[in-house]
């Protein structure tokens, strides 16, 4: 039985990845639906060379385009944002690959959860806003989600056969990004350029900047509480320039698990769509000799105080991750847009995340306005 794959977010850095990794892997996967939201050139490329049953497109402008490029394919084409909202869970699919970024990737997750599918979960955004709900949603319907986000895939993979309680903690590696090595002071001239420059992955701008800012690592701890159940203080940071160690976990007898591998998000990729089955691949191989010193830092907050930020968010817990989400999400715009340096971007997070009053547990018709309320705020920072 091959399992079948809808991919929300086809066009992307993930996307375009997972629909490698399905291609070399006919026997075992099957791909059924590509979702996407404005790149109606690549999305047409894509059905036309990897013949998905469905195609869904988010932009109802693009439409048009699509249906006259594919009216020759057997393929049914949807579009809007309640299309994409239902497809996720036809009954046609076994596993939704959440690859889409930010915010938009929470509502169509929590559908694919109440139609009982697996998720492989790229959309660390879901986690960071409505953790508490989507590990709730997950554990009723009794449907294991599968990172994608190579840090957590690590971890996931150490803890086969292991016990949660067993967890003493983790360290989430960090490349450091393209700006380790230099000085508070010269952060506030670095241009969006030299932010999108990344030392050792390709990926997408928002995620690429979030990785210069350290956010993403901020992000990453607050998508490992939920995954793995843990306390605040059960989770660590520490700079791995080399990327080849993608995460640690420490045990309670003192012993340690470290997954490696050279840097390729096809491999986390390809082990959540083929869980619990490792598939062959012919991905380059790790060569010791390539990496003679595999080297460690300690994380610097100061410099870096969005992982600061996230930290405290995350303890306080709540609505706070949300406000902290949807805050970055401006600033990283705003960064993008040039409107706004470097250091401006923890600014404007830090004063969304003072002006918002606490909710101890939003349901979740909340998260929509506490992102909406808490993007407005941060928009008054700018
Ligand atoms: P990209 O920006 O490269 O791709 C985003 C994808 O989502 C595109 O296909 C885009 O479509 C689609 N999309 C965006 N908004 C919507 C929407 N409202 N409706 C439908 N589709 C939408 O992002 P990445 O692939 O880099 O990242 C995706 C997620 O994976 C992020 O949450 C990121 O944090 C996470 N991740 C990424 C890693 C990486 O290596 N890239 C590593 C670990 C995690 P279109 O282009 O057509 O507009
Ligand atoms: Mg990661």
């Amino acid at each position: 039985m091959r399992k079948k794959i809808a991919i929300l977010g086809s066009t992307g850095s993930i996307g375009s990845q997972a629909l490698q990794v399905i291609e070399m892997h006919p026997e075992e996967l099957e791909l059924q639906v590509i979702i996407a939201n404005n790149n109606v050139d690549l999305l047409i490329r894509q059905a036309q060379k990897y013949h998905p049953r469905y195609v869904v497109i988010g932009n109802e402008k693009k439409y048009d385009q699509l249906a006259s490029a594919l009216n020759q394919l057997p393929i049914d084409l949807y579009v809007g944002k309640e299309s994409i909202n239902q497809i996720v869970g036809h009954e046609a699919i076994d596993m939704v690959l959440t690859a889409v970024v930010g915010f938009s990737g929470l509502i169509p997750t929590v559908r694919a959860l109440e139609a009982g599918k697996d998720i492989a979960l790229a959309n660390k955004e879901t986690l960071v806003v409505a953790g508490e709900y989507i590990t709730w949603l997950a554990e009723q319907k009794k449907i294991k989600i599968i990172p994608v986000d190579s840090e957590h895939s690590a971890i996931y993979q150490c803890l086969v056969g292991e016990s949660t309680d067993w967890i003493e903690k983790i360290y989430l590696t960090a490349s450091g990004g393209p700006f380790r090595e230099r000085t508070i002071e010269s952060l506030q001239k670095v241009t969006m350029k030299e932010a999108l420059k990344h030392p050792n992955w390709t990926m997408g701008e928002k995620i690429t900047i979030d990785s210069a800012s350290m956010m993403n690592k901020g992000l990453e701890a607050i998508e490992a509480k939920w995954l793995f159940d843990l306390e605040p203080e059960q989770i660590d940071v520490i700079i791995h320039p080399q990327s080849v160690i993608h995460s640690i976990v420490q045990f309670i007898d003192g012993s340690m698990k470290a997954q490696m591998g050279i840097p390729d998000m096809k491999m986390p990729i390809q082990y959540a769509l083929g869980y619990p089955a490792r598939l062959k691949s012919t991905i380059q191989r790790f060569n010791f000799l390539d990496y003679p010193d595999l080297t460690f830092e300690k994380a610097d907050t100061k410099k870096f105080r969005n992982l600061a930020l996230s930290f405290e968010a995350m303890r306080t817990g709540g609505n706070m991750p949300c406000v902290l989400n949807a805050a970055n999400e401006v600033a990283v715009e705003a960064f993008l847009e040039g409107k706004i340096g470097f250091l401006d971007m923890p600014d404007v997070i830090e004063k969304t995340l003072q002006k918002s009053s606490f909710i101890e547990k939003p349901g979740l018709e909340d998260y929509e306005n506490i992102d909406f309320e808490s993007r407005r705020l941060a928009r008054s920072f700018l």
